[in-house]
């Protein structure tokens, strides 16, 4: 079982050593703009480690997006860290389902993502998995409500994507997490990362706001049993900084590995 933590891009194999993960998770450039990534300095070191690294596309990507002013600059920043991912020897980049906004219909959405695969794959194809996350909220969200999931599942299904669950995100976005992995799986066929995450805002609240596990409205146990079931990699993207994230990777190493 490989368990991991979001940290910070300046250090990312020390701030593996520092909470004794297996796997970290980090952005390559500011999650809220449209800036490419830059070589990284210790990007051998990065490939060469035993820690798992996976890369989180910034949170402005959009490839959903009916505005071509952010669809079109999406799809070639997810492009450009999928680049950059591979080079770090990333296992998947990870980018949010998005959403259509208020008065949109979700069917443009999903040919949205269908399109953002077949320019990826125009552009040169992609070099590591695309990981496709649920969201807790959203206006007209691709990937909150699991009928929609279906829906955009047979989008992108035929280029190879990836699912990434987060717990989080599936509770707030109102997904019952008894019984997660087998309705994800049902319709994705496979989860290739967990995002272990307690939530701060409860059930169907729409609210992304993570929390330390046993801190917020999630029983643990449901975590613990969603990366047991998945046989997935778990990465926590919770607060409390050192010390927040070891106790939560250890919560789930303790519990999980029984
Ligand atoms: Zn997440």
């Amino acid at each position: 079982m490989r368990i991991g933590a979001h940290v910070d891009p300046a250090d990312p194999l020390e701030a593996a050593r520092e909470r004794g993960a297996d796997a970290v998770q980090f952005f390559l450039t500011d999650p809220q703009g449209y800036k490419s990534p830059k070589p990284r300095d210790d990007a051998a070191a990065l490939r060469e480690s035993e820690v798992d690294v996976y890369i989180h596309a910034p949170y402005i990507v959009n490839v959903a997006s009916p505005n071509n002013r952010i669809r079109i600059p999406s799809r070639k920043l997810l492009m450009a860290h999928a680049r950059a991912a591979a080079e770090l020897g990333a296992k998947g980049l990870i980018v949010h389902g998005g959403h259509v906004g208020k008065d949109a219909d979700l069917a443009a959405g999903f040919e949205n993502w269908r399109k953002a695969f077949e320019y990826a794959e125009s552009d040169g194809g992609l070099p590591l998995p695309i990981l496709i996350e649920n969201t807790a909220g959203g206006d007209n969200a691709c990937a909150r409500r699991f009928d929609d999931l279906a829906r955009l599942w047979d989008a992108v299904a035929g280029f190879g994507a990836g699912f990434c669950l987060d717990t989080c995100h599936a509770f707030a976005g109102g997904e019952d997490l008894v019984g997660v992995v087998d309705r994800v799986k049902a319709i994705t066929g496979r989860i290739d990362l967990i995002h272990a995450n307690d939530s701060k805002g409860g059930f169907d609240s729409g609210q992304d706001r993570h929390d330390n596990l046993g801190n917020g409205k999630i029983d643990p146990e449901l975590v613990v049993a969603a990366i047991r079931a998945s046989g997935a990699p778990a990465v926590v993207e919770t607060p409390g900084g050192v010390e927040g994230q070891t106790a939560d990777i250890t919560l789930l190493r303790e519990r999980a590995g029984r």
